[in-house]
């Protein structure tokens, strides 16, 4: 009999809460953390095995272990290598190329040698092009790999609209898209409250100022920033991204998160993974959906296409 499985690679700030979210899920038999600092992944299993004897938490079995742990995994989640902290070498997401490349070289190397079942998720920067390099060098099944993409990014601008406007932001229905960071974008075309679009909401809801797309794009962007100045690191926002993505898929949901994988011809582009909303569900990206855009975001999309492209050149991952 098999059990339901979650491996998470990496556990600094991201992959830590990840597990610490995931066990609350209470979806899973058994979670494995693999860590090249082999100490931290057994520190961070220990840590959260004593959970287990709280009332809401499931008796999880949590242990470090090494890539053989994936033989049998359902969902991996990976969070390792460097991401861009307060006052560290890394200043923009763009910079970590140079090291992520080979830190997603060697977990693929080690995941695929042991399984091609597994759904993958990534979280590791820059996300875009990390989600291109294992989904297309590797032999691995294409639509189990995707990343949590702008799924973060988009939960900040509902965030951000629900505070204007009053509202529970799970009423608020509406994506950033494109390139996980500084360039996503906010699809307000296809922004509602419940029904209500865009351009109805000041009438609706009867803000205390109009509102200023330009400056909720911004303020999207900027929290990140804010977060990290602030604490030194952002990890809880993504790592929530990362299990919802997780439990969608053990859970065969095909719920619809704007998440990063390679493009196949959507919108003209190839070879370039960004965000589109997608169908998740136990296989993976069961669909990508290309939903309608208005010639701006059209444009957009583009230059989220070209900017992930120099970074994927930085990377030697394209010519
Ligand atoms: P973040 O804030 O993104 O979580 P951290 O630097 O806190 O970044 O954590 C990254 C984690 O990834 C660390 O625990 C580090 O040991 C781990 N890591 C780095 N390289 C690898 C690798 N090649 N394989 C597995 N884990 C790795």
């Amino acid at each position: 009999m098999k059990n339901n499985k979650l491996v998470i690679v990496g556990v600094g700030h991201v992959g830590s809460q990840v597990l610490t979210d995931a066990l609350a899920l209470n979806i899973f038999a058994e979670i494995a953390v693999i860590d090249l600092d082999k100490e931290k992944a057994k520190g961070e299993a220990l840590d959260n095995s004593h959970i287990t004897p709280f009332t809401y938490c499931a008796n999880t079995e949590l242990y470090a272990a090494d890539y053989d742990t994936c033989k049998d995994a359902d969902v991996i989640i990976v969070a390792a290598g460097p991401s861009v902290q307060k006052d560290a070498q890394f200043t923009d997401r763009g910079s970590l190329i140079g090291k992520n490349v080979a830190v997603i070289k060697e977990v693929m190397t080690g995941i695929s040698k042991y399984t091609k079942d597994a759904v993958i998720i990534f979280i590791t920067n820059p996300l875009d092009s990390m989600v291109y390099l294992a989904g297309n060098f590797f032999d691995y099944p294409q639509n189990q790999i995707f990343g949590t993409g702008t799924c973060l990014d988009s939960a900040r601008f509902r965030k951000i609209v629900a505070n204007k406007y009053g509202v529970d932001p799970k009423s608020v229905h509406g994506y950033m898209l494109g390139e996980h960071g500084s360039a996503a974008f906010p699809a307000w075309s296809l922004l509602n409250i419940e029904g209500i679009g865009t351009d109805r909401l000041d009438d609706y809801f009867s803000p205390e100022t109009p509102l200023d797309k330009d400056q909720i794009a911004a303020q999207v962007v900027k929290t990140g920033f804010d977060i990290l100045h602030l604490k030194g690191w952002t990890n809880s926002g993504v790592a929530m991204a990362a299990c919802t993505l997780a439990r969608a898929v053990m859970l065969d949901e095909h719920s619809i998160f704007p998440v990063s994988t390679t493009l196949n011809g959507e919108y003209g582009l190839n070879d370039v993974a960004l965000s589109l909303p997608c169908v998740v569900g136990r296989r993976g990206m069961e669909k990508r959906l290309a939903v309608p855009l208005d010639e701006e975001e059209l444009a957009k999309l583009q230059e989220a296409a070209s900017s992930i492209r120099g970074t994927m050149k930085k990377g030697g991952l394209t010519q």
